[in-house]
């Protein structure tokens, strides 16, 4: 495992400093933060976003991208979930959606897709989860079986995220009945049209009431041999990397960042507690920066730190709910007496979401297996 200390150039100092620019002419004063990249989808942000060339960053240019590196790209995601911009319509595709049809789709895919991707305007779900199939992701039994020119799809997905906005998701699915001791083989992933007939997608609330995940029942759906994603039967080992490139991003430590950035705000002054507070959280958040920004390095030399990434996400996601603990805590006096703020806002918010962050995208206890299987191997 290796961290390798970075630094930045002096080109990539110069691009913060243009998205910081950028996003104090976009969002409007006293605009209210999206916590994290989940956090509001705006397509509208996404279409303005990608005409400056922030969406797409590392799709090349051939596809309609920009061909930019992974810390650019990191430089860009950073400044956006400081400042709690909606970057929820567009951020999995680009994020997760992206590398993976460069990685295994088809020429066809790559020409169809890509663009509209990198436009901010065509947007994916993932659908790997399903009722009894989670962390045990071998286990799916959606199921697709052939028929004419392609394959009848019947399962039911879980917790997909968005799935009421997007326009596909790739659906990991057995093509091919399960082996015994073999469940990692006979798995596929297939682009699904959220559209199509048969897709049935139920509303899953969060205990506020808002909407992000769904259950999407899929009955006899039809899809075409031109949407399968990759190799039959090795839908395993793409999705197992897909995961890796989704779990070392500033997404994955900055998404409570603006309850901070509004607490500070609003205080009349800095008192000695609230500088241990504010001291504590910015030195683990400086910590993990240079983690996750070490990782970004390392994807640019070519190197697949998929180890480094599983740490990086488990200790920034348990940043990400403590920082909502430690303001909780610091500001208990002031919220009992029925603070009506931005902060006191988006606290109770973060309070209701920030459990998700340790589960989402591999559960941390799954994290911390990944990383002991390889440092003991
Ligand atoms: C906000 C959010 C968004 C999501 N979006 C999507 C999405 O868009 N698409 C999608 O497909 N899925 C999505 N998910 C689902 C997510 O991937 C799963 O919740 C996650 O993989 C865990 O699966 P599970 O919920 O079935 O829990 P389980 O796998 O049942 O786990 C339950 C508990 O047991 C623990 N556990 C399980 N196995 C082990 C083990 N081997 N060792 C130690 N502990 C273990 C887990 O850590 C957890 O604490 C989302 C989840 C959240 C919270």
């Amino acid at each position: 495992m290796q961290f390798a200390p970075t630094a930045l150039t002096p080109d990539e100092e110069a691009l913060r400093a243009e998205v910081r620019e950028f996003l104090a002419a976009e969002l409007p004063a006293g605009h209210r933060p999206a916590l994290g990249f989940a956090g509001r989808h705006d397509p509208e942000f996404s279409r303005t976003l990608a005409k400056r060339g922030w969406v797409g960053m590392a799709i090349p240019p051939r596809y309609g991208g920009h061909g930019r590196s992974a810390v650019d790209r990191f430089l860009v995601a950073e400044e956006l979930l400081a400042a709690g911009a909606p970057i929820g319509a567009h951020f999995v595709a680009d994020r997760q959606t992206a590398p993976a049809l460069l990685h295994f789709g088809t020429e066809e895919q790559r020409q169809r897709f890509l663009p509209g991707i990198a436009a901010g305007e065509l947007y994916f779900s993932l659908g790997m989860s399903e009722p009894d199939s989670g962390s045990d992701l071998a286990s799916v039994r959606t199921r697709a079986t052939r028929a004419d020119g392609g394959w009848t799809v019947t399962g039911t997905k879980v917790w997909t995220s968005e799935a009421h906005r997007n326009h596909f998701f790739a659906v990991l699915c057995r093509t091919s009945p399960m082996e015994e001791g073999r469940k990692h083989a006979g798995l596929s992933q297939l682009v699904v049209d959220l559209a199509a007939p048969g897709v049935r997608i139920s509303p899953i609330p969060y205990l506020d009431g808002s909407h992000h995940f769904n259950e999407v029942a899929l009955e006899d759906v039809f899809v075409p041999d031109d949407m399968v994603l990759g190799e039959l039967g090795s839908g395993w080992a793409q999705v197992t990397s897909e995961l890796a490139y989704e779990r070392a991003g500033p997404d994955r430590w900055l998404s409570t960042f603006p309850v901070l950035r509004a607490w500070l705000r609003e205080r009349p002054s800095v008192t000695d507690a609230d500088a241990a507070v504010l001291g504590r959280l910015a030195a683990r958040a400086r910590a993990i920066r240079h983690l996750s920004l070490s990782v970004a390095r390392a994807l640019d030399r070519g190197q697949a730190p998929v180890v480094e990434a599983a740490l990086v996400k488990e200790v920034g996601t348990r940043f990400e709910q403590d920082l909502v603990a430690a303001l909780r805590d610091a500001a208990e006096t002031e919220l009992d007496q029925g603070a009506d703020s931005l902060f006191a806002s988006l606290l109770a918010e973060a309070v209701i979401t920030s459990p998700s962050y340790t589960l989402r995208g591999g559960t941390n206890e799954v994290l911390r297996s990944v990383a002991a299987k390889a440092l003991t191997a």
